[in-house]
């Protein structure tokens, strides 16, 4: 006879059962391994710095950075292909030359203020507070390899960085995936996703070509990533080596570091949250309050998966369902705008930039602001809508203006919080734009 199992007993074995399930889930959340691979980075610099890893050339010192290289590396390596396939994705999902014709202009016009209005409001937020600077920089520009700019910040002629900008932007796409020449790749890759769309019958297996080469993309940037915790241990060692900060200045850094993510969480919840609906109301005619909740859902699921594109069903029932736009108008302004219109993420990569300048003890002059702003906006744009995508892009942007490519490290290490937010707010921008784009076709007017 089999004895039904005392009340004690059952609950040990729900208990043990749900642990069984939550420990390897915790094991195999990435946000949880990078926390862990940079509380390793520090540990091992704080413990070895003084040690084995204290000689440059020892085999120990040079293994944390082949693993760092190797990881930056890879990073990089992914730059080219992705910003280019990804834009020429997001363009040919419009997929109709009528649509593009008819809400093409005003869908793009909308893309580029928001984010332009996202990047503005970084910017100046940051130009009044910037409460890192209460701590020194971490590191001496003479001790920083600037890596080669894209733009000669050197110049104060604004008329000489634009001829600098049109000659990157209309190079031939074979030199600019070539260079990593990303205002050129993006140019060409408007320009080709567009002539597809224009020239192209709607049945070409071209189209099914790009689709498939994006998927192999994101299937590789995704082992990269995998690998994120063992890169992140490595340049957290050098990091903590070569910055000494077991010497009494990991608490300011620490500090700066939460102010930056303060500071990043604080204005990206702004524009969520005060400026986007105010565009939705002044243009949508949709009142902030109502609009937040029709549109909670898609934000939620932006929020947890911190990805545009996966949110993109969710987004398109929630703009059919509950705001009564016209499918024809949500097809078309949403998967874009999934690739092409992040002002969260273009936000905090302006800020991130401004913040790591800081950090690195490099001053920004006027024009290298403005190159931080262009290539924020650019780099944006060729992001796809994916966990963490943009941090490929953000090495454009920090080579921009001369800040080491490791510095990307830094961001890493807080990057994953920082993308939920972001992400709810690119997808919420792509909403409202179709709200805005919905109702300035000439289209029965949404159900309120
Ligand atoms: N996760 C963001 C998105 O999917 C992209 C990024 O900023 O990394 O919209």
């Amino acid at each position: 006879r089999t004895e039904s199992p005392s009340t004690l007993e059952s609950v040990f074995v729900t208990i043990s059962c749900k642990s069984h399930g939550v420990v390897p889930l915790i094991f195999k959340n990435l946000t949880f391994q990078i926390f862990i691979g940079a509380l390793l980075g520090v540990a091992v610099g704080l413990l070895f710095g003084d040690g084995a890893l204290a000689n440059p050339d020892s085999d120990a010192y040079q293994i944390i950075l082949l693993l760092k290289s190797a990881f930056l590396s890879a990073l990089k390596m992914l730059i080219a292909p992705m910003i280019f396939f990804s834009l020429i994705g997001g363009i040919i999902s419009i997929g109709d030359v009528i649509k593009l014709r008819e809400i093409g202009g005003i869908t793009v016009l909308y893309y580029f203020s928001t984010t332009l209005i996202a990047i503005v409001l970084g910017l100046i937020a940051i130009f009044f507070i910037h409460p890192w600077t209460m701590y020194p920089a971490i590191v001496e520009i003479q001790t920083a390899i600037p890596e080669s700019r894209m733009i000669d910040p050197g110049s104060d002629s604004i008329v000489l960085v634009l001829s600098q900008i049109l000659s990157l932007a209309l190079t031939n796409p074979v030199s600019a995936l070539v260079n990593l020449n990303i205002i050129g790749i993006v140019t060409n890759a408007i320009l080709i996703g567009l002539a597809m769309v224009l020239a192209l019958p709607k049945q070409s297996s071209l189209f099914g070509f790009i689709d498939q080469v994006n998927a192999v993309i994101i299937q590789v940037l995704k082992w990269v990533l995998k690998f994120l915790p063992i890169g992140i241990f490595a340049i957290i060692v050098d990091f903590t080596i070569k910055l000494g900060v077991g010497e009494g200045n990991s608490a300011d850094f620490l500090t700066q570091l939460l102010q930056f993510s303060m500071l990043v969480i604080s204005l990206t919840l702004f524009h969520g949250m005060v400026v986007l609906p105010l565009i939705a109301w002044f243009f949508g005619d949709k009142s902030p309050v109502k609009l937040l909740k029709q549109i909670s859902r898609p934000l939620i699921v932006a929020f947890s998966t911190s990805s545009s594109a996966a949110t993109l069903p969710v987004s398109m029932r929630t703009c059919d369902e509950e705001l009564g736009i016209d499918s024809s108008v949500s097809s078309f302004v949403l998967p874009l705008g999934a690739t092409m219109n992040m002002d969260g993420t273009a936000l905090f990569e302006a800020v991130a930039a401004v913040f790591l300048a800081y950090l690195y003890g490099i001053e920004l002059t006027t024009i290298m602001i403005f190159s931080v702003f262009l290539m924020s906006m650019v780099s944006s744009i060729g992001a796809p809508g994916m966990p963490s995508a943009s941090m490929a892009g953000m090495q454009m942007v920090l080579l921009a203006v001369g800040i080491p490519l490791e510095a990307i490290a830094i961001l890493l290490v807080i990057e994953r919080p920082l993308d939920t937010v972001r992400t709810a707010v690119n997808v919420e921008g792509d909403i409202i734009g179709a709200l805005i784009v919905n109702k300035y076709r000439g289209n029965s007017p949404a159900r309120q």
